[in-house]
């Protein structure tokens, strides 16, 4: 099954370039540029500070390299793919999860991430607590990344070159920094670096107050709200290892370090005086380089809200894991266009018509392309980079025969797609749970002896027709005895469940078996 995909994936990405751009989907486009303009093997990476629990919006942070990266290899190019998990960064904040660990927590608060101590003891630092949550979410997903903890990158003194060259031309990156930041002047205390105080721990406390190329002093006095420092004056050299980079100058300098073809952020690093516009300043003007290439990417609202990472809003990347198989949601998150903010709203309808739309779109897999429209082609590649599992069986078919048949062993046996009903039963548990089952599904076989209309009608079905035909059918009789087609299906939905409405009724007659239902109503 995998070389059949991957022979579907390689004849699909001959044809792309082909395609003119619009036509391409997003992960087409970004991998078109990336051959353009870099090096194989490409190095596509991404970073987050874990800080908390994931929500829709890192996920995509995972998932659209990821996307960037499948892209590539159908087109039979190397690609790797680094994730930073940048635990460097202060804790500033207590997670609404750990609410019960906060007196444990305070005391950490302006201290890298990776020096807070895991409150549930499960891990070696708080960072790596939600970076190893982020991980078990990646691994859900089928995301092949490489995690990078930046402390360690640190710690063997990557970054002491950057730092060098930052402080030995200060005034200049200071002059860049400001400029691309659309700031008149950074304050008086910034520095490209962000000492760790040796006394209480804190990197958030901390600021330079004179330095050479290669050592620095520092005092730890700032108050930055939910902390404040010790007051501690120390002295340090670089090859210490004992500080972290300015943001702005971080980011451009793992990228150089790593070598990045291609990274993305959100939109909100991509406006006019965030820090992407610093980082192609860094390069140019300071590393005189050409930059990696970037592209940007909306917001996951969710019911129309934004998704906040301390506060969280609404259902959570592990219980919407809960309800939809990984491949529904990828397909969801990596079908619209990038830039797009998308608004998720799980409803039962909302996610009833993804699955139909994901398993529609895998349907297209080894299709003609060139007759496809833009549409569905894009629709094609979403289910490419989505598709990890499968099944054969409708969702909604499954929940169907699950109420006809009861045990997932009989709808099994029923379905003749063993292997998708027992993929699929733990979700639509799941759904049962939460009451996600519509209404229409919900229902009891009760039938009645039929009469006038409804007995010739069903006098009139054949044995053995399929789903479609006995949908026709319906609309047929009902068109031709002039009753509304409407209040023809209520009527056989309340002769067979005694209820006005019922699963579609072509596929309920057919998985009933229309001999054994003529036989129940005449
Ligand atoms: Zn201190």
């Amino acid at each position: 099954m995998e070389n059949k995909q991957k022979e579907l994936d390689k004849g699909a990405a001959a044809s792309d370039a082909e395609l003119d751009k619009g036509s391409m989907h997003w992960s087409q486009q970004l991998a078109q540029e990336v051959v353009q303009k870099a090096k194989e093997p490409y190095l596509i990476s991404a970073g987050m500070t874990t800080s908390g629990p994931c929500h829709l919006g890192t996920l995509c942070e995972f998932l659209y390299p990821q996307g960037i990266k499948k892209a590539l290899e159908m087109q039979g190019k190397k690609a790797k793919y680094y994730f930073v998990a940048d635990i460097f960064d202060a804790f500033d904040g207590v997670p609404s999860v750990f609410e019960k660990y906060k007196s444990v927590l305070e005391p950490h608060l302006g201290k890298p991430l990776y020096v807070v101590p895991d409150p549930t003891g499960k891990t070696a630092s708080f960072g790596e607590h939600f970076m190893t949550e982020a991980q078990e979410i990646m691994k859900h997903f089928g995301v092949e990344a490489q995690i990078i903890k930046i402390n360690e990158v640190y710690a063997k003194g990557a970054f002491d070159k950057y730092a060098k060259l930052f402080l030995q031309q200060e005034e200049k990156v200071k002059e860049v920094v400001a400029r691309t930041s659309l700031r008149k002047e950074l304050p008086a205390d910034w520095s490209p670096i962000m000492p760790v105080c040796e006394k209480c721990g804190r990197i958030a406390t901390t600021r330079v107050t004179e330095h050479t190329d290669e050592s620095y002093k520092y005092a730890c006095d700032k108050d930055v709200k939910y902390t404040k420092g010790c007051g501690h004056k120390g002295e340090n050299k670089l090859s210490d290892h004992k500080y972290k980079l300015n943001w702005r100058l971080h980011w451009p300098s793992w990228m150089d370090y790593f070598g990045t073809s291609i990274e993305g952020a959100g939109v909100d690093h991509h406006t006019r005086g965030g820090s992407w516009d610093t980082l192609l300043g860094i390069f140019k003007e300071i590393f005189k380089k050409e930059p990696p290439i970037g592209y940007k990417f909306g917001f996951i609202l969710f019911e129309g809200k934004k998704y906040s990472k301390s506060k969280g809003t609404g259902m959570g990347v592990s219980q919407l894991m809960k309800l939809l198989p990984p491949e529904a949601i990828k397909y969801m998150l990596l079908k619209p266009d990038l830039q797009e903010n998308i608004d998720i709203n799980p409803t039962s309808v909302n996610m009833l018509r993804l699955l139909e739309d994901y398993q529609g779109a895998v349907a297209l897999i080894g299709a003609d392309e060139e007759s496809m429209s833009r549409a569905d082609r894009k629709r094609l590649q979403a289910a490419r980079l989505s598709k990890i599992h499968e099944w054969k069986t409708a969702f909604l078919d499954v929940i169907l025969y699950r109420q006809l048949y009861g045990s997932w062993e009989n709808v099994a046996k029923e379905s003749k797609d063993a292997a998708g009903v027992k993929y699929l039963s733990h979700y639509i548990e799941e759904w049962e749970k939460a009451g996600f089952i519509p209404e229409e599904y919900s229902y009891k076989y009760m039938p009645h002896k039929a009469e006038g209309k409804l007995k010739e009608f069903f006098e009139s079905l054949k044995d053995g027709i399929q789903p479609i035909e006995i949908h026709n059918a319906v609309f047929e009789f009902a068109k031709a005895n002039s009753i509304q087609p409407g209040d023809f299906f209520k009527s056989i939905y309340q002769l067979l469940l005694g209820k006005d409405k019922g699963p579609k009724l072509g596929k309920f007659l057919h998985a009933l078996g229309v001999s054994r239902v003529k036989k129940d109503v005449l």
